[in-house]
């Protein structure tokens, strides 16, 4: 059986791990980290599906991967500028969100126990070098051009939402959000530049415009990923 080595077990590394075993390979996956996810910690992430019409979830099925992960599809997208809100509700999901990090039900360990089902071997703490690898799936880490994210995620009792505020008092050059799924929340500025106190400021003031516009319960706050470079 060919064997197959991949550098990296983030979503691209164990997407293809899955794939590869499904086919029939010897697969092993190398990650510098203890974990699947310990990059992020409980963050929410959306799972765009507006830029297709085949549902991101069926071409998942088409790569052998199941959904065994936490995964709430919305179809309502409130859009604002900071005065105005615009409710706007699709026929099909715009988006599935779903919890990222090294917790229960996160999309990083769904994927990592499917490709340990699949026989994968993930062999963790091993930082390893591209030359001896097959598969380069190291993300975007180190890499240039730096885009800031900076936010909190809290608990709730709020219902759920998902609002995308586009206003430039509030990210510089990118956008800011609030998400609500099932009692988990995050509120974030996303900024194409690579300066922190202007990545604060831009925080602070879609901090001020969202809890404005939206009456949330915020209860155990604690500080969202803070650089992120895509
Ligand atoms: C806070 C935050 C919010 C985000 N929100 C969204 C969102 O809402 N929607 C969205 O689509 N995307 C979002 N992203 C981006 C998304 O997380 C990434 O695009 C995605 O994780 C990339 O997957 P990947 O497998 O390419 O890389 P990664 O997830 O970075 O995985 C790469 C893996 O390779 C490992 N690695 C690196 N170097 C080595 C080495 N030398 N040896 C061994 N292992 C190595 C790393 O430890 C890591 O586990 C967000 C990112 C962050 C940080």
């Amino acid at each position: 059986m060919e064997k197959i080595k991949i550098m990296g077990a983030g979503l691209s590394g164990l997407s293809a791990a899955i794939s590869l075993a499904a086919a029939g390979y010897n697969v092993d996956v190398f990650e510098k980290r203890s974990d699947c996810g310990k990059r992020f910690q409980g963050d929410i992430n959306g799972l765009e599906n507006w830029s297709s019409h085949v549902d991101a979830i069926s071409e998942f099925e088409s790569m052998n991967i199941r959904t065994n992960y936490y995964c709430e599809p919305f179809k309502t997208l409130h859009l604002t500028n900071g005065e105005e809100v615009l409710a706007n509700t699709f026929k099909k999901p715009f988006f599935y969100l779903l919890k990222r990090g090294d917790i229960e039900n996160s999309l990083d360990q769904g994927l990592k126990n499917q490709a340990l089902d699949k026989g994968v071997n993930i062999h963790f703490n091993s930082n390893v070098k591209k030359e001896d690898m097959d598969i380069i799936s190291s993300g975007p880490e180190g890499k240039k051009h730096p885009g800031i994210l900076k936010g909190i995620l809290f608990e709730t009792e709020s219902d759920d939402i998902a609002v995308c505020l586009i206003n430039n008092k509030t990210s510089n050059r990118g956008y800011s959000y609030l998400l609500i799924t099932k009692g988990f929340g995050t509120i974030c500025s996303l900024n194409l530049r690579d300066t922190n106190d202007d990545a604060d400021a831009y925080y602070k003031k879609t901090y001020e415009v969202i809890t404005k516009l939206f009456d949330i319960d915020i209860k155990n706050e604690k500080k969202s990923m803070e650089l992120v470079i895509f």
